[in-house]
């Protein structure tokens, strides 16, 4: 097993190339995915629920005569266990209504997939792909030296869906990449207004109280800035046009940051609701994103008092806010709606971090990490209350929003490895269950763990130092003769591997971890040089 997966590790970025067009077997007999080319990741095979989910949808259609808008909420570091319906809510000090709400009247995943860090996930939600694959494994900051425009070549779902008669929007965070040719409006998006980086790269430059060494050292905040860091709120078309709308040069700003953005995204969906055309919009909130300050109508909001947990009253409040103008404007039940987070709780900055009833947090591969809410709701067409642990990887949600718009995944070129899979069956139909067999958790560039039914088997671990500190201060190892081995149905909390000894798989799980690392030989990575 040990020259297996050394192999495995040694073979991802090696490039041989071959047919592109070959249909790979499965795996092991453990898998039930099937590829239907060599470019796609396999999906479990559910044709008639594909087809009577094509039905749905198209009837959709022929009673609206349009296809149906799209909204992303993309909450930044919020945990598994912050909402309410995932244990947290009240209990934890912070109520959570109206995301319960449309857990409870839509469809509630337990078992929702992203990668470790912010900008992985957002670069793979865009573009379907891997961050291994694109490159876009860490945000490409002012000041990176970078050889290639990772964005170069790459197709973003809001682009797609553009050229396909939807008007695309980002409101909020970006942090996956702030160069030209790199922005929302560079790769896709029709309209930006929101921050290209994380909430703490904008309060490290005005809260003394966490950062006096940059904030009241004027010959260090010069140099700071030299590197090119904004601090704005920035408006852009793409047609290239860009405007500072706001400079956040105060925490009281910062504060009012998720409130600028609701207010944003309020007044354009008036606008839009009336034309003709159908939206895509990422609503991707800066909240709750260490340092959270919040916004002056919700200091002291919640139960608990603490600016995290304010903050997540915040948010939920926006949510609603937002949804609830949909209602008014008529186009509720032409929205299908996702809720998620982008990564698990940052434990660094506690108590400035979020809840996870799971081991590990923001920055590793164990599930606290990577394994966070997700939440479809869509009045008409989702039934209420539905539950499903059926494995969603937040990138199928290019396949998906691509399937809802008519664009058809078959027509995307062969040149590259897609890594989504298109779940509109799973999420629309009243038994609808997910399409995915595996979930990939990469460190970086570094394939760390899969998760595989109810098992997770590790390659690489990270592990904290000190309580907490699973950024700062945190190693990251390779497991030894076995991968460590946990079937999260008896263990969600991944303490007691149940290894060969234990479970018939080891092999099987194996053999599917080396069949994901040659589709690297097939398709190498690209090398940005970072
Ligand atoms: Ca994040």
């Amino acid at each position: 097993m040990r020259i297996l997966l050394s192999a495995l590790l040694v073979a991802v970025g090696i490039s041989p190339a071959s047919a592109q067009g070959d249909i790979p077997a499965p795996a092991s007999k453990l898998s039930r995915a099937e590829a239907v080319n060599g470019y796609m990741q396999p999906a479990i095979p559910r044709p008639e629920q594909e087809a009577a989910a094509a039905q749905k949808l198209a009837a959709f259609e022929e009673r609206t005569g349009r296809k149906p808008n799209i909204l992303l909420f993309i909450i930044d570091d919020m945990g598994w266990g912050d909402p309410g319906v995932y244990g947290g809510g009240g209990m934890i000090g912070a109520a959570t209504p109206e995301i319960d709400r449309l857990a409870q009247e839509g469809l509630m995943l337990t078992s929702t997939y992203a990668q470790y860090t912010c900008t992985p996930t957002r670069a793979a939600v865009y573009t379907g792909r891997l961050p291994a694959r694109t490159g876009l494994i860490r945000p490409i900051l002012a000041g990176d030296d970078v050889k290639t425009n990772p964005w170069e070549g790459e197709l973003s779902v809001a682009g797609l869906l553009s050229d396909a008669g939807y008007h695309t929007m980002l409101v909020g965070k970006w942090h996956v990449g702030e160069g030209e040719g790199m922005r929302p409006h560079d790769v896709g998006f029709d309209e930006f207004y929101g921050f290209y980086r994380a909430q703490k790269e904008y309060t490290q430059e005005v809260y003394p109280q966490r950062y006096p060494d940059l904030v009241l050292d004027e010959d260090k905040l010069e140099r700071y800035r030299g590197i090119g860091a904004d601090r704005d709120l920035v408006y852009g078309l793409k047609d290239g046009t860009t405007e500072v709308v706001e400079v956040i040069d105060s925490m009281e700003k910062m504060a009012e940051g998720d409130v600028m953005l609701r207010e944003y995204t309020i007044e354009r969906l008036g606008e839009l609701a009336g034309g003709d055309k159908p939206f895509f919009l990422s609503h991707s909130f800066m909240k709750v994103h260490a340092d959270n300050f919040p916004a002056e109508a919700f200091v002291g909001a919640s139960a608990s008092k603490y600016p995290f947990r304010d903050s997540v009253v915040e948010v939920d409040a926006h949510i609603g806010a937002i949804v609830a103008r949909l209602e008014e404007l008529g186009e509720l039940e032409n929205t299908f709606i996702f809720v998620t987070s982008d990564n698990g709780p940052q434990m660094d900055s506690w108590p400035d971090s979020g809840y996870t009833p799971f081991r590990g947090a923001k920055g590793t591969t164990w599930e606290g990490g990577v394994r966070v809410p997700g939440i479809a709701y869509w009045k008409g067409m989702i039934e209420p209350g539905r539950r499903s642990d059926g494995l969603f990887d937040l990138m199928d949600l290019f396949n998906t929003s691509l399937t809802l718009g008519g664009v058809s995944t078959d027509a995307l070129p062969d040149d590259r490895y897609y890594d989504g899979i298109d779940q509109t069956s799973f999420l629309l139909l009243d038994d609808g269950k997910s399409r995915r067999e595996h979930v990939y958790n990469w460190l970086g560039d570094q394939l760390a763990a899969m998760r595989m039914r109810e098992y997770k088997a590790h390659l690489l671990v990270s592990l904290a130092q000190e309580k907490f500190l699973w950024i700062d201060m945190a190693t990251v190892v390779p497991t030894g003769l076995a991968p460590w081995l946990f079937n999260l149905y008896v263990d969600p909390k991944e303490e007691y591997p149940v290894g060969h000894r234990m479970n018939a798989w080891t092999a099987s799980l194996g053999a599917e971890l080396k069949a994901h690392g040659a589709t690297f030989r097939k398709f190498p990575p690209k090398d940005l040089g970072l």
